[in-house]
């Protein structure tokens, strides 16, 4: 292993089980995720090889609770191995985040919600199938929510619906850029419980795990996008879908305390980011210094421009790092206004200065930095969707963050 750590153990007092589980996926995305990379982006296929030597290193019970049988990492912990991964293969990472986020949302996080003691004992008997399924078979899970309206930005209830029906749910209805569609062995829905003719609430989100194999799944459209290749995200199509009670990853009203509760949970998506940032600059200071494998041993480390830009990146990279850092151990139930807003203004920079990074990145080594026999290209394309992505998309952290700072709870201009 040769690449240094992105959050050294010492200096950012990591704790041995954090420490081990980066050092983990460091060595795991170094030797096994980055010379596969290039091939998925390419063909825009599913790193379906990936997943199966995950299961085999125990990483994709990463988040299932040690009692489970699981490595039992918590929020932080597994932002910290993301990251690592997301350094090696951007799509790697951001797939295998929709996959964590089923054990990690049904565990670390549903453990601090409040729950009687009936429901507890019921949703931990319910997780304890999915996770044997994930050590067991290698399961893998996926989290379509997007719909392409106002839903997955947290503003309405998910139009998707699933009805209450003997022995368990039928549900109908549309996701958009469901990752790895196709490939996953459970897609984790998140839907609205329709009762009657009332209108949808946000109050009723389910979040059902229905099986790949069942009868009205489908999926459509076609995927051949800028970045984020081997994410793979179709369309679902989940048309009178019949799934049993214990499909449920989480227990009626639970999605909803997690969302109002623990709005860390939407950051998720940010460790692929803070990789890609990690990367881009590691290949320019290896490509100045004429150290990139393959290519001639041409430096160009002399010239003062070269120098200046490599210094601006490092002071991006070191302000990106230490945001994001401290946003992440901030997670908790019910996180002060501040911290909330430290958590919108991490995904803002990590999301926006990845790419810029790779911007620079690009300019800085040049023509040939950008062929496609080299990393950068692909980091500088999968860099751009960060800032894209629901519920925290770049603009509506800034959104929220301007509001926030104007204005107190309940105050308006009126
Ligand atoms: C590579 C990739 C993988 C993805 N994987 C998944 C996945 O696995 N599961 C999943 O559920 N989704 C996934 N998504 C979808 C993603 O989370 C967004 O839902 C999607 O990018 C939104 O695209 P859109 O064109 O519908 O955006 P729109 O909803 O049309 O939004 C466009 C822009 O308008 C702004 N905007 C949106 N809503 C509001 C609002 N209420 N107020 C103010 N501004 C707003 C946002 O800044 C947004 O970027 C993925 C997206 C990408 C790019």
């Amino acid at each position: 292993m040769s690449d240094a750590p992105i959050f050294d153990a010492a200096a950012f007092r990591l704790t041995p089980a954090e420490a081990a589980l980066s050092r983990q996926a460091r060595a795991f995305g170094e030797t096994t995720l980055a010379p596969r990379a290039a091939q998925w982006d390419r063909d825009a296929v599913f790193p379906m090889q990936n997943y199966r030597d995950m299961h085999a290193e125990g990483l994709l019970g990463v988040c299932i609770p040690a009692e489970d049988g699981g490595i039992g990492a918590d929020f932080r912990g597994y932002c910290l191995a993301a990251a690592e991964l997301g350094r090696y293969c951007g799509a790697t990472a951001l797939t295998w985040n929709m996959h964590v986020c089923s054990t990690l949302w049904t565990g670390a996080l549903a453990d601090t919600l409040e729950m009687d003691a009936a429901t507890r004992a019921q949703h931990k008997t319910r997780r304890a199938s999915h996770y044997a399924r994930i050590l067991g078979e290698g399961a893998i899970y996926a989290q379509p929510f997007s719909e392409g309206g106002a839903a997955a930005a947290g503003s309405v209830a998910f139009g998707t619906t699933a009805r209450r029906v003997p022995g368990g749910f039928v549900i109908n209805g549309k996701k958009i850029f469901a990752s790895l569609a196709g490939s996953a062995d459970y897609y984790g829905v998140l839907c609205t419980e329709q009762h009657g003719e009332a209108a949808l609430s946000r109050r009723d989100t389910l979040y059902l795990a229905v099986p790949a194999t069942a009868e009205g799944v489908s999926i459509t459209g076609s995927w051949d996008p800028l970045g984020m290749r081997g994410t793979v995200s179709r369309d679902l199509v989940l048309q009178d879908v019949f799934v049993p009670e214990d499909a449920a990853l989480m227990p009626a009203g639970l999605y909803f305390q997690a969302a109002s509760r623990w709005p860390h949970m939407f950051m998720t998506l940010s460790p692929t980011y803070m990789g890609l940032a990690q990367a881009a600059y590691d290949f320019t200071v290896k490509y100045l210094r004429g150290e990139w494998p393959g290519m001639p041993p041409v430096k160009r480390r002399m010239y003062p421009t070269k120098q200046i830009a490599v210094a601006e990146m490092r002071v991006m990279l070191e302000q990106t790092k230490a945001l994001w850092f401290q946003a992440i151990s901030d997670a908790r139930p019910d996180p002060s206004k501040e911290q909330v807003m430290r958590a919108w203004a991490a995904q803002y920079t990590v999301m926006e200065n990845a790419n810029a990074i790779a911007v620079k990145a690009v300019r800085t080594c040049g023509g040939q930095s950008m062929l496609k026999s080299l990393p950068l290209e692909r980091i500088y394309r999968d860099s751009r969707c960060g800032s894209l992505m629901l519920p925290w998309t770049g603009e509506l952290c800034i959104d929220r963050l301007g509001r926030a700072a104007l204005y107190e709870q309940g105050e308006t201009d009126d």
